[in-house]
């Protein structure tokens, strides 16, 4: 394998970060003092692509802020000196303390504001609630203005109406946000194709990965944003569970041939499309940091077999993936239960191994659709799951494990 001209090759990379993983915080520093010490012509921060029709482009690669930035302000230090420059939080990460954490860096390091593209998300709908969140959200971060502000997470575009397109217009004009968007993780296509009808939305965030990319609604649900100039982050680029399979094995040691890690090469699959401006991913050390911005400056292209694999993989290990197409499995509830919501606390659980983040958010939901969960009978949501998910199995799982 060639080495790069900074004299830092993908193999390199692959060695140092798994001993940084498995070893010391020495041979983290040491791995880092290896690629910033690195002079030389070759790419040194990640590539930017435009984000929609706003005239800004941004780092194709997002530090999400889902985790406890005062205590890794080096993180952001180092997130910025690689050119990851468009930070994602929320006014509810972390209790508050992920904004918090932002504003403590742009206190200490006050000309690094105008290099960050910020983005923050708002819990409340109605207007009045969303001044209150964007204030307390430019107070905590110690900034005058968020570049893009999202309502978070919805699951419908009806969530969205006339006040909340008034109340964008306003904080627009007052300075406080450039641009105005939302983010998703249920129902997406559906979200993604509604907002392009609208004409005053500027950037979405979505569910988007390997698995759903290729489905025919989510093409034609970006090719509509696309077509309407609103930017696109793509997040939950993993794709959930992988634990467990043999398909899972073979897809790290294949990918491990090739060079990359199989978490790199899901990230190269997103970002072969053009369309998606960044890919917004949790980094909340600088092990992970590193992998991913080596992904994002490696110049090379998964090959067609590599597309193949990670299809056949996303296929054989469907039933442990929930697509968000909440639509489909809660009707089939009469919507007595958030299905889509509890999967993706599972996710947080099993998969992501954030056990806290998984019970808080579950211990959100009313104490009588936590009592509902466990004693419904899913049979008739399994039928019509695409996905073919043991959602019964899955509930009364989730019941027990994040109470
Ligand atoms: S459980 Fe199945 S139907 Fe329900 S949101 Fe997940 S993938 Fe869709």
């Amino acid at each position: 394998m060639s080495k790069k001209k900074n004299g830092f090759s993908r193999r390199d990379f692959l060695k140092t970060a798994g001993a940084a993983t498995a070893g010391s915080f020495l041979n983290a520093r040491e791995t880092l003092a290896k690629i910033s010490g690195t002079s030389g012509s070759e790419l040194t921060v990640v590539p930017t692509r435009p984000f929609g029709k706003t005239g800004v482009q941004v780092s194709v690669l997002s530090l999400g802020g889902m985790f406890d930035i005062p205590s890794n302000q080096l993180v952001l230090r180092q997130a910025l000196k690689w050119g990851v420059t468009y930070w994602d939080t929320a006014d509810c990460y972390e209790g508050g303390r992920s904004e918090r954490g932002i504003g403590s860096f742009f206190s200490k390091y006050p000309e690094a504001r105008n290099k960050v593209f910020l983005v923050s998300k708002s819990d409340s709908r109605d207007p009045q609630g969303m001044t209150r969140l964007l204030d307390r959200s430019l107070e905590r971060m110690k900034t005058d203005y968020i570049d893009l502000y999202f309502v978070h997470g919805i699951s419908s575009i009806n969530e969205l109406n006339n006040g909340t397109r008034a109340w964008a217009q306003k904080a627009k004009a007052e300075g406080k946000i450039k641009f105005f968007g939302f983010s998703s993780h249920s129902n997406m296509e559906e979200c993604l194709l509604e907002a392009a009808k609208l004409g005053w939305i500027d950037g979405i965030m979505m569910t988007y990965n390997y698995r759903l990319m290729h489905k025919t609604e989510m093409k034609e649900a970006v090719a509509a944003c696309k077509e309407a100039g609103i930017g696109l982050t793509a997040m939950k680029t993993q794709g959930g569970w992988s634990f467990g399979s043999s398909s899972a094995a073979k897809l790290v040691d294949t990918f491990i041939e090739r060079g990359f890690t199989d978490a790199q090469a899901k990230l190269k699959a997103v970002w072969t499309n053009p369309h998606i401006a960044s890919i917004c991913s949790q980094m909340p050390n600088i092990t992970i940091l590193m992998s991913n911005v080596a992904a994002a400056m490696d110049k090379t292209n998964l090959s067609a077999g590599d597309l193949r694999l990670l299809d056949q993989y996303a296929k054989e290990t469907a039933a442990n993936y929930c697509a968000g197409c909440s639509n489909i499995c809660e009707k089939a509830l009469g919507g007595a239960v958030p299905v889509a919501t509890v999967m993706r606390y599972l996710m947080y659980y099993e998969s992501y191994g954030d056990r806290y983040r998984a019970r808080s958010l579950y211990g959100q939901l009313t104490p009588e659709v936590r009592a509902r969960i466990g004693s419904l009978d899913y049979s008739l949501a399994e039928r019509r799951c695409p996905q073919g998910m043991a959602i019964g199995r899955l509930m009364k799982r989730a019941g027990q494990l994040l109470v």
